[in-house]
């Protein structure tokens, strides 16, 4: 039976696991973490993420095939294929700070694999890391176990699912990428993987390329993605400013098929712990490369994501008589995006920061984020990418004026205004009458996420302020 380890239990390594484990029967997987709390989790009927349909795989396969483990040298010493899928967060201190990846846990994963192997293994890079961290790793493996006469290969075979679809993604993936060197021993290691990929990825799904085409293929694709979404954010500022509405530009230039429609709607910003971190990275290879000026475009994705945020928050002041100083807002949505509780790098963070340096008070609510949860992201040092400092966090005097409640009502009641900042789908269900019957008059809705029917909510009797679209008469 042919053994696959994965070093890190995430958002990445739980799922993509849980997954070849109920697609290949033939083979067992272990997922090794070394936060025994996150494994005690995925233990448990509790699982330490939410996404949907996870629980369903977890549970088919959990115990038969697939095991959560904090036994990592056992598990990696036994296996045939070790996924390393820890976290690549960016750099906050020293060379490269505030751009460059941290590589601190991907070296002591490898470095692991080297000490514990006492047989041949294929070491695949699931996480995201910088072009050429393979050579690297190569290093550390080689010198490491040099008396041992074992032969590694490494391959990349970076991660493309998206959280919230993360289920639906890995079974059915636009494509699935592995690199490999082109020696006889790398063509084998890609045809060993790509043969567990076929137990339900078609062929043509398939892609291989060499080591740094695939790494750089994960960089290239999150920054293609996320410059979409600040080129349409950029379009919303304009459409503002001259009475165009952006669902109808992003409609129009969505149909041009060279274009197409998906990833076009105007919002607060992006988040998720991928997009900016992986263009920074990609920033400083440019800059290590000699590439300013390829390096000052893709920081540019970044800055109208940083601006998009900023505009939205003096929008909401400035529609309120330029001052929030005691009045009550209602945020509804704290993660990054629907149908997951993620809420690194969520916008959200900096929206609440902005409101509650202008003195406003917050009661927030999400569906899957906990009190603790956004106490602790309104309470962490931020860090600044573009001046690398780190930023304070919210005042404790601040943070009094934030509650966390469970009910979309409680959350709205004798609030002065309304901010969506996550698009939940429940957000569109809610009883509006009854929500503007008990807030502040007027009773504002600004609406980062473009949910909401406008045009209903202006006859109930709402100011409503939507991203990028016409504004109240
Ligand atoms: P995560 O923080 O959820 O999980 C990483 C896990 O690795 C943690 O549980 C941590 O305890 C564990 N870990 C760290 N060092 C370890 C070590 N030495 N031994 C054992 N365990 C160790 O991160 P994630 O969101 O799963 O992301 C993992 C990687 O995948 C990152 O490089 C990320 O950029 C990439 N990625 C993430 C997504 C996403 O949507 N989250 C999508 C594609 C790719």
């Amino acid at each position: 039976m042919v053994k696959i380890c994965c070093i890190g239990a995430g958002y990445v390594g739980g799922p993509t696991m849980a997954v070849i484990a109920l697609k290949c029967p033939s083979i067992e997987v272990a997922v090794v973490d070394i936060a025994t709390a996150r494994i005690s989790a995925w233990n448990s009927d509790q699982l330490p993420i939410y996404e949907p349909g996870l629980d369903d795989v977890v549970k088919q396969c959990r115990g038969k095939n697939l095991f959560f483990s904090t036994e990592i040298e056992k598990h990696v010493t036994e296996a045939d294929i070790v996924f390393v899928s820890v976290n690549t967060p960016t750099k906050t201190q020293g060379l490269g700070a505030g751009k460059a990846a941290d590589l601190t846990y991907w070296e002591s994963a490898a470095r692991l694999i080297a000490d514990v192997s006492k047989s041949a293994k294929i070491v695949v890079e699931k996480s995201t890391v910088p072009v050429k961290t393979a050579e690297a790793i190569e290093k550390i493996l080689t010198h490491n176990s040099i008396n041992k006469g074992i032969e590694f290969q490494i391959l990349s075979n970076p991660e493309f699912l998206a959280e919230g679809t993360a289920i639906k993604d890995l079974f059915n993936p636009d494509r699935v990428l592995i690199g490999g060197r082109e020696t006889p021993g790398g063509f084998k290691a890609i045809q060993t993987l790509k043969e567990v990929y076929a137990h339900w990825v078609p062929e043509d799904r398939i892609i291989c390329t060499n080591l740094w085409s695939a790494e750089l293929s994960k960089l290239a694709a999150n920054a293609f993605l996320a410059q979409r979404i600040s080129s349409v954010n950029a379009m919303s500022a304009l459409c503002e400013a001259t009475g165009a509405n952006v669902s109808e530009v992003s409609y129009a230039i969505g149909k041009d098929t060279r274009i197409g429609p998906k990833f076009l709607n105007a919002s607060v910003g992006f988040g998720g712990s991928c997009f900016q971190k992986d263009i920074l990275n990609l920033v400083y290879i440019c800059e290590c490369n000699g590439l300013p000026e390829v390096a000052n475009y893709w920081k540019q994705v970044i800055k109208i994501n940083d601006y998009q945020k900023e505009r939205f928050v003096n929008r909401i002041v400035a529609s309120m008589f330029n001052t929030i100083s005691g009045k009550k807002i209602a945020i509804l949505g704290f993660a990054f995006k629907k149908d997951t509780g993620d809420t690194r790098e969520t916008p959200a963070i900096d929206v609440c920061r902005g409101l509650l340096a202008d003195k406003a008070r917050l009661c927030i609510y999400d569906p899957q984020v906990s009190e603790t949860q956004i106490d602790k992201d309104l309470n962490m040092m931020k860090y600044s990418w573009e001046h690398p400092v780190l930023l304070k966090p919210v005042s404790p005097t601040a943070l009094k004026q934030v509650s966390v409640v469970w009910d979309p009502y409680d959350a709205t009641k004798d609030a002065h205004g309304i901010c969506f900042l996550t698009e939940w789908d429940s957000f569109k269900e809610l009883d509006f009458q009854r929500i503007y019957d008990h807030m502040e008059k007027p009773a504002y809705v600004f609406d980062g996420r473009n949910i909401v029917d406008p045009e209903k909510l202006r006859q109930i009797g709402f100011i409503v302020y939507s991203l990028g679209k016409p504004l109240d008469p």
